[in-house]
């Protein structure tokens, strides 16, 4: 049986009047019933909005060398443990090219705050662009308003920066070296430097309420962003979160839901960590609203030591697995450069 004050708060949602106590009251849903029409509703918004498709991009996770200290990530610089690698611009060019030859038409470079230099990050840009029909995603973390510009003006098209939490207090016991702030800062210089601009948040560490949830997806609504990553935190035994435990699916499932409902036209990720959430769960957030799927195209030998979570999900995907995702959660595959649907940009 569905409440009719759930009723009421999608329709509130649907019709673009947004207030926090429906969001915390959606947020909470755990009743089968009530948690599939809240999913419905939020596939319903994605399909009129962003058409009935799924995104695919390539990741290629071009290092694992972190200078940062983030408490919940196994990437962290503290993790001795950690298997370092970087991979060279030929490396890189090799699996850009490998994509290109299967007809993507993105690629999403990310690592660790691993301090490369600039310039080259910048050389490899003109070279991809050079050399393939892709729209370039860069996911390298904070850097200055300079480095962001250099990028941008040698062909960098997005740049993904999740908030992690706006929650100041929260913020700062998840990250002991960087401040909200300076976060803030840097999405700001993207937006500002005319990057499409993603964010978003883990679900579930510790801390984290309903309350600061609701604030985040607010805050994604004030700030409009091209896209949004929201996926389940996943305890790293190499950190001071180790014991705690993982974000809960069905939470995940309604953050992605609400979010759709608030912000409509994002592309928003089915995530690796709902893939590697005890079992495979991205079909679930398909069918909760999301849009996107990243098929790693790391080179197999260092898949396993980008590992920002044990047992991270990182088979190479084959296209007939692919196929059948897109199948059962009736939406079409597009592997096309997929640029921001945000009514501003078209
Ligand atoms: N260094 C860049 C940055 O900080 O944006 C990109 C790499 S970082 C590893 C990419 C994302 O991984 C982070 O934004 C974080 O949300 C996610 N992540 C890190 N550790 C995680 C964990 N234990 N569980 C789930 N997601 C995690």
């Amino acid at each position: 049986m569905i409440r009719k004050e759930v009723y009421g708060a999608i329709d509130r949602l649907v019709s673009s009047s947004v207030h926090k106590e429906d969001l915390k009251l959606l947020l909470s849903l755990t009743e089968a019933d009530e948690v599939n029409y809240l999913h419905a509703a939020a596939c319903s918004v994605r399909n009129e909005f962003c058409k009935k498709r799924i995104a695919l991009r390539a990741l290629i996770e071009i290092s694992s060398i972190c200078t940062n200290s983030c408490r919940y990530c196994g990437l962290n610089r503290y993790n001795r443990d950690a298997c370092r690698y970087s991979l060279t611009e030929e490396q890189i060019l090799e699996c850009v090219s490998y994509a290109a030859d299967q007809g993507y038409r993105t690629v999403v470079l990310q690592s660790g705050e691993d301090n490369r230099d600039a310039d080259s990050i910048a050389n490899l840009i003109v070279s991809i662009k050079r050399s393939f029909p892709v729209a370039v995603t860069l996911s390298l973390g904070e850097r200055t308003y300079e480095e962001y510009k250099e990028w941008r003006k040698t062909g960098a098209d997005r740049y993904l920066l999740r908030i992690e939490s706006t929650d100041e207090l929260l913020y700062q016991s998840m990250h002991t070296d960087r401040t909200l702030s300076s976060r803030l800062k840097c999405l700001e210089d993207l937006q500002s430097l005319t990057y499409q601009t993603g964010s978003g948040i883990m679900v579930g560490f510790p801390g984290q309420t309903i309350s600061t949830i609701a604030d985040d997806i607010m805050f994604f609504n004030e700030k409009q962003f091209d896209m949004l990553g929201i996926g389940p935190f996943i305890p790293h035994p190499q950190t001071p979160f180790s014991g705690c435990d993982p974000g809960d699916l069905i939470l995940t499932l309604n953050t992605l839901a609400v979010t759709r409902l608030v912000t409509r036209y994002p592309w928003m990720p089915s995530t690796t960590a709902l893939g590697s959430l005890h079992g495979d769960h991205r079909i679930d957030g398909l069918m909760a609203g999301t849009n996107v799927i990243m098929p790693n195209f790391t080179p197999s030998h260092y898949k396993s030591q980008y590992e920002i979570y044990p047992d991270k999900q990182s088979e190479t995907e084959n296209e007939e697995r692919l196929h059948l995702i897109a199948q059962k959660s009736s939406l079409s595959i597009d592997k096309g450069r997929c640029d921001s649907l945000l009514p501003r940009r078209l």
